[in-house]
């Protein structure tokens, strides 16, 4: 392709920003798209944080990328001047009797290098003493592991793109009978179009992406620290993933409070009808976790809360495929749960491919696929 190339990227989530700004950085000229302005609160981007983990389980290759992304989110933040990564280390708790998941993780981190611990649960409760240890069989620690500040990087990065030279434009990009692309009534054209719509890929694409992406909600309550007391505090505490909850969390970093989060995957949610508000059922059981789980936190108050959701497809790989009837429109999302931490590698594989630098991967691939057994899957679930 030419330095000319037009490219539109629609959406603009951490895929988008990021899938945007490497493709002006490679040449293209690009204009990018969303119904609503950058960092807002509907999409699955948004919220304060997000979990920053190298921990995949048997898979490699999320593994490498993690490992790359860590370089490269520490470099955007010294070009933009702003903390986007803190890096406070994270705990998995393997469940008594079910560690599949955990020993994988150990397995892939002692091949590829990646700093970790396994700790029994006596030193889990001397080394963070926030956490009981009820039910757990050990826990592994990684210490480059940590968390993103992921609204604060989608504002920023495409604040930086529009610095470089990209534009941004409001509109809602919808897809006609044959999926092709349509913006206020007339076909939406350019060289290269990559689309990244997170959650709404599915309905935008019902023929060829929604049998595999399934949208479910997830709710999250943030309780606030003791009173004069940093124990909850980022870098006190870890970032934490409890897999036989289903439980994870993030310590309180700006203020904002212990995220905790139960992941409720049989929960759907109505994309643009819904409230992002969080329902009394969620918001009983969070608490009823947390007192089991961080003892500590007990009759403090929860001082904020967020609604989202995850598109989840059965393998939990993400999706980043042309469409196999309009060459020129690259598909990009497929979050399931773990997409926010890739930012920086996803968005510069996504650029090559829709550039066609290079090909897709296979596991990216808009092809039939089925889910994995908690020991083959990259995300555990
Ligand atoms: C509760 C929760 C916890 C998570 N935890 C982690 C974690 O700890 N670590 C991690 O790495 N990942 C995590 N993830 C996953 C990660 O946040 C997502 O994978 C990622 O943010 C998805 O980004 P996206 O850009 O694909 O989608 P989105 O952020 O949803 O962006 C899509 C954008 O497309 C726009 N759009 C939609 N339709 C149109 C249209 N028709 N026209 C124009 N614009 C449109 C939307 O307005 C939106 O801005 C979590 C996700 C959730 C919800």
């Amino acid at each position: 392709m030419s330095l000319k190339t037009e490219a539109i990227v629609v959406g603009a989530g951490i895929a988008g920003v990021m899938t945007a700004l490497s493709l002006l950085r490679k040449g293209a000229s690009v204009t990018l798209i969303d119904r609503w302005e950058p960092g807002h609160p509907r999409a699955s981007s948004s919220d304060y944080n997000r979990i920053f983990r190298s921990i995949h389980g048997k898979d490699e290759f999320y593994t490498k990328w993690v490992r790359e992304a860590r370089l490269r989110w520490m470099e955007l933040q010294e070009e933009m001047g702003v903390k986007l990564h803190h890096e406070c280390g994270a705990l998995v708790l393997a469940g008594e009797g079910h560690t599949d998941w955990e020993d994988a993780t150990i397995s892939t981190f002692e091949k590829l290098g990646v700093p970790h611990f396994k700790i029994s649960t006596d030193e889990i409760r001397v080394r963070f003493p926030q956490f009981s240890t009820e039910k757990v069989a050990w826990g592994l620690y990684e210490p480059e592991a940590g968390m993103v500040m992921s609204h604060l990087a989608v504002v920023q990065t495409a604040q930086l793109f529009e610095r470089e030279g990209g534009k941004i434009k409001r509109g809602r990009v919808m897809c006609d009978e044959a999926e092709r692309l349509m913006l206020d009534g007339k076909p939406l054209e350019a060289d290269v179009i990559v689309v990244c719509t997170g959650p709404w890929l599915g309905e935008m694409y019902r023929r060829t992406v929604r049998p595999i992406s399934k949208v479910v909600r997830q709710n999250i309550i943030y309780t606030s620290t003791p009173d004069s007391d940093p124990t909850f505090d980022a870098y006190t505490m870890p970032c934490w993933i409890d897999h036989g909850y289903g439980a994870y969390g993030i310590p309180s970093v700006n203020g904002h409070g212990v995220k905790a989060a139960i992941a409720w995957t049989d929960t759907i949610i109505d994309l643009d009808e819904d409230e992002r508000v969080v329902d009394k059922a969620t918001f009983n059981r969070t608490r009823q976790y947390l007192r089991h789980r961080l003892p500590g936190l007990v009759g403090q108050r929860a001082v904020d809360q967020k609604a989202c959701q995850i598109a989840m497809t059965p393998d939990t790989h993400f999706i980043l495929d042309f469409h196999p009837e309009h060459e020129n429109v690259l598909l990009s999302g497929g979050c399931s749960g773990h997409l926010f931490k890739h930012g920086p590698v996803y968005g510069e594989f996504s650029a090559g491919v829709a550039l066609g630098e290079w090909g897709t991967a296979d596991r990216f691939k808009i092809t039939d696929r089925s889910s994995l057994s908690t020991g083959d899957s990259p995300s555990g679930r």
